[in-house]
């Protein structure tokens, strides 16, 4: 019997008020593991409605203390819960374990910055020209925030936006991917153990229609935002009919570039696990690898030796180098794609087409995919795959990578890889994109900003600029002086 989940609304579990569910599927083997409700808009309004009630009842007038002793809290039944959660996130959406489990603790380490901010939230007092007026401005909570992630790593895209949000005292209903909702609605079990006022976290669950509805209803003050363009626009549209503010954490189609003075050993393993950890079902997949000519051959046949012995199998084992695609559509997308490129003329060095055999026979499984000689015109190196498979593109001049990396709609994430200083740092100036990573790649933290410019969105997760993003600013001007002022009087 497949596990049956509930919504959380109002602290409440309870069943979609039509009754209506729909299957998890395990990617590993196909099964239906665990029944998930399928939210109404009846459901919707009700999530809002709480959320709306717990705000002014109850959280806007806690403390940041208060706040910040329960996000710990919740940090602390993440990382007691981590091997329960990570091996339920893997089912939903076969990601490694050791991937999953780390994305807890990663998870919960930014609950624990965020907890750190929540009696932080300081203002500015601002000089003025009239001595007599004192001014500040203060930073409140927007109220209600609506959240909507992807499927690819549920928990962790969470983190970056609920612990900032409740940190700030807003109040969030969630509505996570139908390809991977259970651990969402697990993470509420813990929000609930961890003693959080019954509506100050409420999750309705289903596809783009139950976020449809939570996004376009005036109820809410905000929305956070993480997913494809395509659905990011309509978002920002609606968000822009209805004047309420959007951040938009979207695709990426990120340049990493190896240039012929880099550390090569070190290159290699991060183009490694720029493409194929998570699969390559990741918004910062170095999907684009730029190598200099002199290095270009050397590099290619590093790569295709090593990508040829990538461990892929049970997403549970701890000795499982890469898992599946996480769902059936996005498994067909991903062969889709190496068909085009294969068509457009790129040159195909290993993997290309499913892996079977053994224990991957069940499972959604594509062999780590290397195209090299790829122009950047090709389609297979301008729209985002979102899975394990890299483009090579070769470039001479530094002046020609600048031109290719940015060469895209794109702009999330850039890897530059070199040991000369001025070069690192007229890349990190040239490059259009919301991060830069110099001799490293995928790496990511609970302090640094996060986020895109171009098709990538707008708005940061994450550090301070993650907190603000959660919060809204209120001048206040104070005349303290006992003159009564004519508004009348003209000033000589
Ligand atoms: P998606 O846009 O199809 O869906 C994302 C979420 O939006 C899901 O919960 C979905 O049900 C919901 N949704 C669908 N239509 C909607 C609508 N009209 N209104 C409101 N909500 C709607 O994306 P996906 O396939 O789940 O995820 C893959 C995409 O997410 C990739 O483009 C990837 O790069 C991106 N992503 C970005 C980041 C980041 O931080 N920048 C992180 C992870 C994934």
């Amino acid at each position: 019997m497949p596990d049956a989940y509930r919504l959380f609304i109002d602290g409440q579990w309870a069943s979609s008020s039509d009754g209506a569910t729909f299957p998890a599927l395990n990617p590993f083997n196909q099964e239906v593991w665990a029944e998930i409700p399928q939210a109404t808009d009846t459901d919707v309004k009700s999530a809002i409605a709480a959320a709306r009630r717990a705000y002014e009842k109850t959280w806007r007038h806690t403390n940041g203390l208060e706040r910040a002793t329960l996000l710990h809290r919740l940090a602390g039944l993440l990382e007691e819960n981590a091997d329960r959660m990570s091996l339920l996130e893997t089912t939903d959406n076969g990601k490694i374990i050791r991937e999953t489990r780390s994305q807890m603790f990663f998870a919960a380490r930014v609950c624990r910055f965020f907890a750190g901010y929540a009696d932080k939230i300081w203002g500015n007092v601002i000089p003025l020209d009239q001595p007599q007026m004192f001014d500040f401005a203060m930073r409140e909570p927007y109220g209600v925030i609506a959240i909507i992630t992807a499927w690819n790593s549920p928990i962790s895209l969470l983190a970056n936006k609920l612990p900032a949000a409740l940190a700030a005292g807003n109040c969030v209903v969630i509505k996570p991917s139908e390809h991977a909702s259970a651990t969402t609605l697990e993470f509420c079990k813990l929000v609930e153990k961890a003693g959080f006022p019954a509506g100050v976290v409420n999750v309705v669950t289903g596809d783009g229609k139950v976020g449809r509805a939570l996004v376009d209803d005036s109820g809410v003050d905000k929305i956070s935002f993480t997913g494809s363009p395509g659905v990011g626009r309509e978002i920002a549209a609606t968000a822009g009919r209805n004047l309420r503010p959007v951040t938009l954490e979207l695709g990426g189609k990120s340049p990493n570039i190896i240039f012929a003075d880099a550390d090569i050993d070190k290159a290699v393993v991060g183009a490694l696990a720029g493409i194929f950890a998570a699969t390559g079902q990741t918004c910062i997949a170095g999907s684009r690898l730029l190598v200099q000519r002199p290095i270009y051959k050397q590099i290619i046949e590093r790569l295709a030796e090593r990508a040829q012995k990538i461990v892929l199998g049970d997403p549970r084992n701890t000795a499982t180098e890469m898992g599946t695609a996480a769902n059936e559509p996005q498994f067909r997308r991903i062969l889709d794609y190496i068909d085009v490129a294969r068509k457009d003329g790129a040159r195909l060095v290993t993997g290309g087409e499913p892996a079977r055999g053994g224990e991957l026979s069940k499972g959604l499984f594509i062999k780590p995919t290397i195209f090299a000689d790829v122009d950047n015109g090709m389609r297979v190196a301008r729209e985002e795959i979102f899975g394990p498979v890299l483009s090579v593109i070769p470039f001479d001049e530094e002046a020609e990578a600048v031109e290719i990396g940015n060469d895209t709609a794109y702009g999330l994430a850039c890897g530059v890889w070199t040991q000369n200083l001025s070069r690192a740092m007229r890349m990190i100036r040239a490059m259009q994109s919301g991060l830069v990573w110099v001799n490293t790649y995928r790496m990511v933290t609970a302090q640094a900003p996060f986020g895109g410019v171009k098709d990538s969105g707008f708005g940061r997760e994450r550090g301070e600029q993650g907190l603000l993003e959660f919060t809204v600013s209120k001048n206040v001007m104070i005349d303290f002086s006992d003159e009564t002022r004519d508004p009348f009087a003209v000033k000589a």
